[in-house]
């Protein structure tokens, strides 16, 4: 029987697992859904390995996995071989992931920061040239960030750059998950709507709080701080272009006009905002775990 190569790929997230395989055309088959919750519970590594042994087995005999790609959000070492730091997941602190999955599958496997992932995604659906810099930032519960040089992420000295949400803010006592006070995620991610929607709008669903409440200076003040995070960057890095994605951006009612204005706003005149590129990411569940098969197939070339 012909077995169709493929790499088996997880985009691991807060809420949920998605698990699929990714062929050469990074196509994707027979995807799945785990709840991370479910795993965390009774160990999230032993779950991991138990998950993807039921996962093999049920689809080796008509596929052949040539490795497997994880994307993980989280903090990782810069040989992109253990998980160091995870707000979202418990029980992953310093895991050494790939080592555990080697062992137990005796397959290559290739781990990268989720939004790098996605962001590879977007490169090559947005069709876009990967010459020089380009950044990308994804606002969901936190806020998301890739820095690509060349087609490749940049990692800095310990492999953790691109931690836009925690570049400090002026004044402020808030503390974020990462576990310093201060930072600007907690006034521009997601979080903060679900915030706002206990607390000030009482009769709000975050799902509708842009179209019911976008008008309120709470919200107003959220939106200020994603254009806050994405003039941030900008203007440090001046690149190439900025892809600008995530679950935020989606949600009914959300102004884009407005945020892009702000964005501007903040952005040093004349460049580079006179030539800032802005492209949105066209969002759908699958791009992590298909971001996570170009990545598995890039390293599976280099081998
Ligand atoms: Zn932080």
């Amino acid at each position: 029987m012909n077995q169709t190569e493929v790499m088996l790929c997880m985009d691991i997230g807060g809420t949920n697992c998605r698990i699929g395989l990714c062929d050469r055309s990074f196509a994707l088959y027979e995807a799945e859904i785990e709840s991370t919750e479910r795993m965390t519970k009774t160990g999230f590594c032993d779950e991991l390995v138990s998950l993807l042994r039921r996962y093999i087995d049920r689809h080796a005999d008509r596929y052949a996995i040539l490795g497997i790609s994880l994307g993980f959000p989280a903090t990782i070492d810069k040989a992109r071989r253990i998980v160091l730091q995870a707000p979202a997941i418990a029980g992953v602190e310093n895991l050494a992931v790939c080592d555990v999955l080697e062992r137990a599958f005796r397959l290559p496997v290739w781990l990268e920061k989720d939004v790098n992932l996605l962001f590879q995604y977007d490169l090559v659906h947005l069709n876009l040239p990967t010459d020089g810099l380009l950044i990308g930032i994804y606002f969901g519960t936190g806020i998301g960030n890739a820095i690509f040089w060349d087609g490749k992420p940049f990692m800095g000295r310990n492999g953790v750059a691109g931690e836009l949400g925690h570049i400090p803010q002026l004044g402020s006592t808030k503390e974020c998950s990462c576990g310093n006070v201060g930072c600007l995620e907690p006034f521009g991610g997601g979080k903060r709507l679900n915030e706002l929607c206990q607390t000030e709008f009482s009769d709000a669903c975050i799902r509708t709080v842009y179209r019911d409440h976008g008008d309120s200076e709470q919200v107003r003040e959220q939106i200020d701080a994603m254009a806050i995070a994405v003039a941030t960057e900008v203007n440090i890095l001046d690149p190439e272009y900025v892809v600008l994605g995530g679950g935020l951006l989606q949600m009914d009612g959300f102004p884009t006009e407005l945020f892009e204005r702000m964005i501007r706003r903040y952005v040093r005149k004349p460049y580079p905002e006179r030539n800032l590129r802005i492209v949105y990411s066209r969002p759908n569940q699958e791009n992590g775990i298909i971001g996570a098969g170009i990545y598995g197939w890039s390293q599976a070339q280099r081998r």
